[in-house]
Protein backbone atom coordinates (compact mmCIF):
# COMPACT_ATOMS: atom_id res chain seq x y z
CA UNK A 1 0.00 0.00 0.00
CA UNK A 2 1.38 3.26 -1.55
CA UNK A 3 0.92 6.24 0.96
CA UNK A 4 -0.08 8.26 -2.07
CA UNK A 5 -0.60 7.23 -6.05
CA UNK A 6 0.43 10.35 -8.14
CA UNK A 7 -1.53 9.93 -11.73
CA UNK A 8 0.39 12.13 -14.46
CA UNK A 9 3.90 13.63 -14.58
CA UNK A 10 3.47 16.70 -15.36
CA UNK A 11 4.79 19.69 -13.11
CA UNK A 12 1.22 19.40 -11.03
CA UNK A 13 2.54 16.06 -10.71
CA UNK A 14 5.85 16.49 -9.90
CA UNK A 15 5.89 18.88 -7.34
CA UNK A 16 3.39 16.89 -5.52
CA UNK A 17 5.56 13.92 -5.65
CA UNK A 18 8.95 15.66 -4.67
CA UNK A 19 6.82 17.27 -1.62
CA UNK A 20 5.68 14.59 -0.12
CA UNK A 21 8.26 12.17 -0.89
CA UNK A 22 10.54 14.88 0.85
CA UNK A 23 9.14 14.41 4.10
CA UNK A 24 8.77 11.09 3.75
CA UNK A 25 5.67 9.46 2.01
CA UNK A 26 5.52 6.55 -0.08
CA UNK A 27 4.64 7.71 -2.95
CA UNK A 28 4.26 6.29 -6.78
CA UNK A 29 4.10 8.73 -10.01
CA UNK A 30 2.80 6.89 -12.48
CA UNK A 31 3.29 8.33 -15.90
CA UNK A 32 1.16 7.03 -19.26
CA UNK A 33 3.98 7.78 -21.68
CA UNK A 34 7.65 6.82 -21.52
CA UNK A 35 9.67 9.96 -20.21
CA UNK A 36 11.01 11.82 -21.91
CA UNK A 37 7.40 12.22 -23.58
CA UNK A 38 6.18 15.30 -25.59
CA UNK A 39 3.54 17.90 -24.19
CA UNK A 40 2.41 20.56 -26.68
CA UNK A 41 3.28 23.98 -25.06
CA UNK A 42 5.27 26.91 -25.91
CA UNK A 43 6.92 26.28 -23.17
CA UNK A 44 7.80 29.95 -21.04
CA UNK A 45 8.33 30.01 -17.62
CA UNK A 46 7.02 32.78 -16.28
CA UNK A 47 8.84 34.81 -13.28
CA UNK A 48 6.21 33.26 -10.95
CA UNK A 49 7.16 29.48 -12.35
CA UNK A 50 10.49 30.18 -11.97
CA UNK A 51 10.14 31.07 -8.30
CA UNK A 52 8.01 28.64 -7.40
CA UNK A 53 10.77 26.32 -8.75
CA UNK A 54 13.86 27.58 -6.82
CA UNK A 55 11.23 27.16 -3.53
CA UNK A 56 9.73 23.75 -4.33
CA UNK A 57 12.40 22.10 -5.56
CA UNK A 58 15.51 24.22 -4.19
CA UNK A 59 17.20 24.13 -7.75
CA UNK A 60 18.38 26.36 -10.59
CA UNK A 61 16.70 24.98 -13.87
CA UNK A 62 19.42 23.43 -15.72
CA UNK A 63 20.38 24.59 -19.19
CA UNK A 64 19.96 21.46 -20.71
CA UNK A 65 16.29 21.65 -20.40
CA UNK A 66 16.19 25.21 -22.20
CA UNK A 67 15.94 26.57 -25.82
CA UNK A 68 17.20 29.41 -27.54
CA UNK A 69 16.67 32.32 -26.68
CA UNK A 70 16.64 31.32 -23.41
CA UNK A 71 16.20 34.19 -22.03
CA UNK A 72 12.07 35.35 -22.53
CA UNK A 73 11.26 39.07 -22.15
CA UNK A 74 7.87 39.03 -21.75
CA UNK A 75 4.50 39.30 -23.99
CA UNK A 76 3.72 41.38 -26.77
CA UNK A 77 -0.43 41.56 -26.74
CA UNK A 78 -2.21 42.72 -29.72
CA UNK A 79 -6.20 43.16 -28.54
CA UNK A 80 -9.78 42.99 -30.44
CA UNK A 81 -8.94 46.52 -32.67
CA UNK A 82 -5.19 45.41 -33.44
CA UNK A 83 -3.82 48.09 -30.44
CA UNK A 84 -0.38 46.99 -28.90
CA UNK A 85 0.42 46.34 -25.06
CA UNK A 86 3.54 45.13 -24.04
CA UNK A 87 4.31 43.20 -20.42
CA UNK A 88 7.99 42.86 -20.09
CA UNK A 89 9.48 40.33 -17.26
CA UNK A 90 12.10 38.21 -17.40
CA UNK A 91 11.16 34.64 -18.35
CA UNK A 92 12.95 31.17 -19.91
CA UNK A 93 12.33 29.47 -23.08
CA UNK A 94 12.23 25.47 -22.23
CA UNK A 95 11.34 22.14 -23.94
CA UNK A 96 8.81 20.46 -22.33
CA UNK A 97 9.91 16.86 -22.56
CA UNK A 98 13.37 17.38 -20.87
CA UNK A 99 12.18 20.14 -18.77
CA UNK A 100 9.36 17.76 -17.20
CA UNK A 101 11.46 14.77 -16.94
CA UNK A 102 13.88 16.92 -14.92
CA UNK A 103 11.52 17.60 -12.29
CA UNK A 104 10.45 14.02 -12.55
CA UNK A 105 13.54 12.83 -11.97
CA UNK A 106 14.10 15.18 -9.03
CA UNK A 107 10.99 14.16 -7.31
CA UNK A 108 12.87 10.28 -7.66
CA UNK A 109 15.98 11.42 -5.88
CA UNK A 110 13.58 12.95 -3.04
CA UNK A 111 12.21 9.12 -2.90
CA UNK A 112 9.28 8.85 -4.90
CA UNK A 113 9.08 5.86 -7.56
CA UNK A 114 8.85 6.70 -11.30
CA UNK A 115 6.54 3.98 -13.33
CA UNK A 116 6.44 5.76 -16.73
CA UNK A 117 3.94 3.53 -19.47
CA UNK A 118 1.38 3.25 -16.97
CA UNK A 119 -1.96 4.81 -17.33
CA UNK A 120 -4.35 4.61 -14.77
CA UNK A 121 -7.48 3.25 -16.12
CA UNK A 122 -9.57 3.72 -12.91
CA UNK A 123 -9.81 4.92 -9.16
CA UNK A 124 -11.81 2.83 -6.64
CA UNK A 125 -12.68 4.00 -3.17
CA UNK A 126 -12.60 1.20 -0.19
CA UNK A 127 -13.30 1.86 3.21
CA UNK A 128 -9.90 2.60 4.09
CA UNK A 129 -8.15 3.03 0.84
CA UNK A 130 -8.36 3.87 -2.94
CA UNK A 131 -7.90 0.78 -5.48
CA UNK A 132 -5.74 1.95 -8.98
CA UNK A 133 -6.48 0.30 -12.04
CA UNK A 134 -3.39 -0.02 -14.23
CA UNK A 135 -2.42 -0.85 -17.50
CA UNK A 136 1.44 -1.29 -18.41
CA UNK A 137 2.15 -4.00 -20.20
CA UNK A 138 0.05 -6.07 -18.27
CA UNK A 139 -2.97 -4.81 -16.31
CA UNK A 140 -3.14 -4.47 -12.27
CA UNK A 141 -3.72 -2.24 -9.31
CA UNK A 142 -2.13 -0.79 -6.30
CA UNK A 143 -3.33 0.88 -3.29
CA UNK A 144 -3.13 4.20 -1.74
CA UNK A 145 -4.42 5.97 1.01
CA UNK A 146 -4.59 8.85 -1.01
CA UNK A 147 -4.66 9.59 -4.69
CA UNK A 148 -3.46 12.53 -6.45
CA UNK A 149 -4.91 13.15 -10.07
CA UNK A 150 -2.86 15.25 -11.99
CA UNK A 151 -3.40 13.50 -15.66
CA UNK A 152 -3.90 16.87 -17.48
CA UNK A 153 -7.32 18.82 -19.04
CA UNK A 154 -9.30 15.60 -20.18
CA UNK A 155 -8.39 13.51 -16.93
CA UNK A 156 -10.43 10.33 -17.53
CA UNK A 157 -9.42 9.77 -14.16
CA UNK A 158 -11.92 12.93 -12.93
CA UNK A 159 -14.37 11.61 -15.57
CA UNK A 160 -15.04 8.57 -14.27
CA UNK A 161 -15.61 9.90 -10.71
CA UNK A 162 -17.84 13.43 -11.35
CA UNK A 163 -19.40 14.13 -14.01
CA UNK A 164 -17.84 17.81 -14.62
CA UNK A 165 -18.59 19.28 -18.25
CA UNK A 166 -15.89 18.67 -20.95
CA UNK A 167 -15.11 22.42 -21.91
CA UNK A 168 -12.09 22.19 -24.00
CA UNK A 169 -10.47 24.91 -26.51
CA UNK A 170 -8.46 22.92 -28.75
CA UNK A 171 -4.61 24.00 -29.79
CA UNK A 172 -2.93 24.31 -32.92
CA UNK A 173 0.75 25.35 -33.56
CA UNK A 174 3.03 24.42 -36.92
CA UNK A 175 7.01 24.60 -36.05
CA UNK A 176 8.72 26.46 -39.19
CA UNK A 177 11.90 27.18 -40.91
CA UNK A 178 11.83 30.88 -41.56
CA UNK A 179 12.33 34.60 -41.16
CA UNK A 180 10.13 37.00 -39.39
CA UNK A 181 10.37 40.79 -38.34
CA UNK A 182 9.82 40.23 -34.43
CA UNK A 183 12.11 40.54 -31.51
CA UNK A 184 12.62 36.45 -30.70
CA UNK A 185 13.12 37.38 -27.26
CA UNK A 186 9.36 38.29 -26.36
CA UNK A 187 5.88 35.70 -26.76
CA UNK A 188 3.37 37.31 -29.03
CA UNK A 189 -0.29 36.61 -28.42
CA UNK A 190 -2.81 37.97 -30.69
CA UNK A 191 -6.56 38.47 -29.97
CA UNK A 192 -8.30 39.99 -32.96
CA UNK A 193 -11.21 37.61 -33.52
CA UNK A 194 -10.15 37.22 -37.08
CA UNK A 195 -7.49 34.70 -36.18
CA UNK A 196 -9.18 32.49 -33.10
CA UNK A 197 -12.29 32.01 -31.11
CA UNK A 198 -9.66 32.00 -28.40
CA UNK A 199 -5.62 33.81 -29.10
CA UNK A 200 -3.15 33.23 -31.91
CA UNK A 201 0.60 33.31 -30.70
CA UNK A 202 3.91 33.47 -32.10
CA UNK A 203 7.22 32.28 -30.21
CA UNK A 204 10.27 30.80 -30.88
CA UNK A 205 12.20 28.00 -30.14
CA UNK A 206 15.68 27.09 -31.20
CA UNK A 207 15.25 27.08 -34.82
CA UNK A 208 11.91 26.98 -35.08
CA UNK A 209 9.04 29.89 -35.62
CA UNK A 210 5.83 28.50 -33.59
CA UNK A 211 2.19 29.79 -35.20
CA UNK A 212 -0.57 28.67 -33.35
CA UNK A 213 -4.14 29.28 -32.95
CA UNK A 214 -6.71 28.06 -30.62
CA UNK A 215 -10.29 27.53 -31.16
CA UNK A 216 -13.47 25.60 -29.86
CA UNK A 217 -14.86 24.62 -32.86
CA UNK A 218 -11.90 22.51 -34.94
CA UNK A 219 -13.08 22.51 -37.78
CA UNK A 220 -12.54 25.97 -37.92
CA UNK A 221 -7.87 25.41 -37.68
CA UNK A 222 -7.82 25.24 -41.10
CA UNK A 223 -9.71 28.95 -42.10
CA UNK A 224 -8.26 30.64 -38.79
CA UNK A 225 -4.67 29.84 -38.91
CA UNK A 226 -4.56 30.78 -43.07
CA UNK A 227 -6.11 34.05 -41.55
CA UNK A 228 -3.43 34.52 -38.95
CA UNK A 229 -0.13 33.73 -41.52
CA UNK A 230 -1.80 36.10 -44.33
CA UNK A 231 -1.58 38.67 -41.55
CA UNK A 232 1.79 37.54 -39.86
CA UNK A 233 2.94 37.66 -43.21
CA UNK A 234 1.88 41.76 -44.29
CA UNK A 235 2.52 42.80 -40.98
CA UNK A 236 5.34 41.21 -40.09
CA UNK A 237 7.25 39.84 -43.25
CA UNK A 238 6.94 36.35 -41.77
CA UNK A 239 8.77 34.02 -44.33
CA UNK A 240 8.05 30.16 -44.34
CA UNK A 241 10.62 28.18 -45.89
CA UNK A 242 9.34 24.61 -44.44
CA UNK A 243 6.89 23.19 -42.02
CA UNK A 244 8.32 20.78 -40.01
CA UNK A 245 5.87 19.65 -37.86
CA UNK A 246 2.22 20.81 -36.92
CA UNK A 247 0.50 19.61 -33.36
CA UNK A 248 -2.94 19.48 -32.03
CA UNK A 249 -3.72 19.69 -28.04
CA UNK A 250 -6.44 20.54 -25.79
CA UNK A 251 -6.40 22.60 -22.70
CA UNK A 252 -9.50 23.55 -20.45
CA UNK A 253 -11.49 26.60 -21.44
CA UNK A 254 -11.05 29.27 -18.22
CA UNK A 255 -14.40 30.46 -17.46
CA UNK A 256 -15.66 33.34 -15.58
CA UNK A 257 -15.54 32.67 -12.27
CA UNK A 258 -12.66 30.01 -12.84
CA UNK A 259 -14.37 26.96 -11.12
CA UNK A 260 -12.19 24.33 -10.16
CA UNK A 261 -12.48 20.32 -8.90
CA UNK A 262 -11.05 19.89 -5.95
CA UNK A 263 -11.78 16.54 -5.00
CA UNK A 264 -13.46 13.27 -4.85
CA UNK A 265 -13.36 11.50 -1.46
CA UNK A 266 -9.82 9.88 -1.56
CA UNK A 267 -8.86 11.83 -4.83
CA UNK A 268 -7.81 15.21 -4.92
CA UNK A 269 -7.26 16.54 -8.48
CA UNK A 270 -4.58 18.88 -9.49
CA UNK A 271 -3.00 20.92 -12.20
CA UNK A 272 -5.29 21.12 -15.32
CA UNK A 273 -7.07 18.06 -14.44
CA UNK A 274 -8.77 20.38 -11.68
CA UNK A 275 -9.09 23.49 -13.66
CA UNK A 276 -6.22 25.35 -13.14
CA UNK A 277 -4.92 27.42 -15.71
CA UNK A 278 -4.29 31.07 -16.20
CA UNK A 279 -6.50 32.27 -19.21
CA UNK A 280 -4.24 33.29 -20.98
CA UNK A 281 -3.33 29.69 -21.62
CA UNK A 282 -0.36 29.97 -18.50
CA UNK A 283 -0.53 26.80 -16.51
CA UNK A 284 2.93 25.74 -15.41
CA UNK A 285 2.67 27.50 -12.52
CA UNK A 286 -0.83 26.92 -12.04
CA UNK A 287 0.21 23.05 -12.13
CA UNK A 288 3.28 23.81 -9.79
CA UNK A 289 1.34 25.45 -7.39
CA UNK A 290 -1.75 23.01 -7.09
CA UNK A 291 0.20 19.71 -6.91
CA UNK A 292 2.04 21.32 -4.12
CA UNK A 293 -0.69 23.05 -2.41
CA UNK A 294 -2.00 19.01 -2.66
CA UNK A 295 0.34 17.60 -0.95
CA UNK A 296 0.38 20.33 1.84
CA UNK A 297 -3.09 19.13 2.52
CA UNK A 298 -2.28 15.59 2.55
CA UNK A 299 0.12 15.91 5.67
CA UNK A 300 -2.57 17.74 7.10
CA UNK A 301 -4.45 14.26 7.66
CA UNK A 302 -3.16 11.52 9.60
CA UNK A 303 -2.85 8.39 7.13
CA UNK A 304 -2.59 5.80 9.59
CA UNK A 305 -5.85 6.67 11.19
CA UNK A 306 -9.54 6.09 9.32
CA UNK A 307 -9.82 10.30 8.84
CA UNK A 308 -12.31 11.68 7.34
CA UNK A 309 -11.99 13.72 4.02
CA UNK A 310 -13.97 17.05 5.01
CA UNK A 311 -10.49 18.68 6.37
CA UNK A 312 -8.43 17.01 3.88
CA UNK A 313 -10.99 18.74 1.21
CA UNK A 314 -10.96 21.66 3.11
CA UNK A 315 -7.27 22.33 3.43
CA UNK A 316 -6.63 22.06 -0.34
CA UNK A 317 -8.67 24.48 -0.89
CA UNK A 318 -7.99 27.33 1.41
CA UNK A 319 -3.89 25.85 -0.05
CA UNK A 320 -5.34 27.11 -2.96
CA UNK A 321 -7.25 30.30 -2.45
CA UNK A 322 -4.55 32.54 -3.41
CA UNK A 323 -3.97 30.83 -6.44
CA UNK A 324 -7.68 30.84 -7.17
CA UNK A 325 -7.61 34.70 -6.75
CA UNK A 326 -4.70 34.67 -9.14
CA UNK A 327 -6.99 33.17 -11.85
CA UNK A 328 -9.57 35.15 -11.91
CA UNK A 329 -7.88 38.32 -11.69
CA UNK A 330 -6.21 37.28 -14.49
CA UNK A 331 -9.41 36.45 -16.45
CA UNK A 332 -10.92 40.09 -15.82
CA UNK A 333 -7.75 41.23 -17.08
CA UNK A 334 -8.06 39.66 -20.73
CA UNK A 335 -11.80 40.18 -20.29
CA UNK A 336 -11.49 43.97 -20.26
CA UNK A 337 -9.10 43.16 -23.61
CA UNK A 338 -10.89 40.99 -25.14
CA UNK A 339 -15.17 40.82 -26.69
CA UNK A 340 -14.71 37.24 -26.79
CA UNK A 341 -13.99 36.64 -23.22
CA UNK A 342 -16.50 39.39 -22.04
CA UNK A 343 -19.18 37.76 -24.18
CA UNK A 344 -18.74 34.79 -21.69
CA UNK A 345 -19.36 36.86 -18.90
CA UNK A 346 -22.42 35.58 -16.58
C1 LIG B 1 -0.25 24.99 -27.06
C2 LIG B 1 -0.05 25.23 -25.57
C3 LIG B 1 0.88 26.17 -25.16
C4 LIG B 1 1.10 26.38 -23.80
N1 LIG B 1 2.07 27.25 -23.43
C5 LIG B 1 2.36 27.44 -22.11
C6 LIG B 1 3.45 28.24 -21.70
O1 LIG B 1 4.20 28.78 -22.51
N2 LIG B 1 3.65 28.41 -20.38
C7 LIG B 1 2.86 27.83 -19.44
O2 LIG B 1 3.07 28.05 -18.25
N3 LIG B 1 1.83 27.02 -19.81
C8 LIG B 1 1.57 26.79 -21.11
N4 LIG B 1 0.56 25.95 -21.49
C9 LIG B 1 -0.23 25.28 -20.45
C10 LIG B 1 0.57 24.14 -19.80
O3 LIG B 1 1.13 23.33 -20.79
C11 LIG B 1 -0.34 23.28 -18.89
O4 LIG B 1 -1.20 24.13 -18.16
C12 LIG B 1 0.47 22.44 -17.93
O5 LIG B 1 1.25 21.50 -18.64
C13 LIG B 1 -0.47 21.69 -16.98
O6 LIG B 1 0.29 20.87 -16.14
P1 LIG B 1 -0.35 19.54 -15.53
O7 LIG B 1 0.71 18.91 -14.70
O8 LIG B 1 -1.66 19.85 -14.91
O9 LIG B 1 -0.72 18.62 -16.78
P2 LIG B 1 0.20 18.07 -17.97
O10 LIG B 1 1.42 18.85 -18.12
O11 LIG B 1 -0.73 17.94 -19.14
O12 LIG B 1 0.61 16.63 -17.46
C14 LIG B 1 -0.33 15.59 -17.35
C15 LIG B 1 0.43 14.28 -17.43
O13 LIG B 1 -0.47 13.21 -17.13
C16 LIG B 1 -0.21 12.13 -18.03
N5 LIG B 1 -1.44 11.31 -18.06
C17 LIG B 1 -2.62 11.60 -18.65
N6 LIG B 1 -3.51 10.63 -18.41
C18 LIG B 1 -2.88 9.69 -17.65
C19 LIG B 1 -3.29 8.45 -17.08
N7 LIG B 1 -4.54 7.99 -17.22
N8 LIG B 1 -2.38 7.73 -16.39
C20 LIG B 1 -1.10 8.19 -16.22
N9 LIG B 1 -0.66 9.37 -16.73
C21 LIG B 1 -1.56 10.11 -17.42
C22 LIG B 1 0.11 12.84 -19.32
O14 LIG B 1 0.80 12.00 -20.22
C23 LIG B 1 0.96 14.01 -18.83
O15 LIG B 1 2.32 13.67 -18.75
C24 LIG B 1 0.33 25.68 -22.84
C25 LIG B 1 -0.62 24.75 -23.26
C26 LIG B 1 -0.81 24.52 -24.61
C27 LIG B 1 -1.80 23.47 -25.05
Amino acid sequence: MYDVIIIGAGPAGSSAAKELADKGYSVLLAEKFKMPRNKSCSGILIKKSIQLIHTYFGENIPQTVMCSPMYGKGMILTNDDGQEYRYEQNGLNIWRSSFDYWLAQKSVEAGAELRDETTATSCEERNDCIIVKFRGSKEYTEKAKIVIACDGAVSSIKRKLIHAPRNYITTYQTFNKGSIDLDYHFFYAYLQPQFSEYDAWFNVKDDYLIFGVSVKDTSKIEHYYSQYIAYMKREHNAKIETEEKAEKWIMPHVMPGCPIDYANGRVLFAGEAAGFLNPMGEGISAGLESGYAAAKAVQQVDLNSQFDVQPLHMAYKDNTISLKTYMERQWWFVAGLSTKFNAHKT
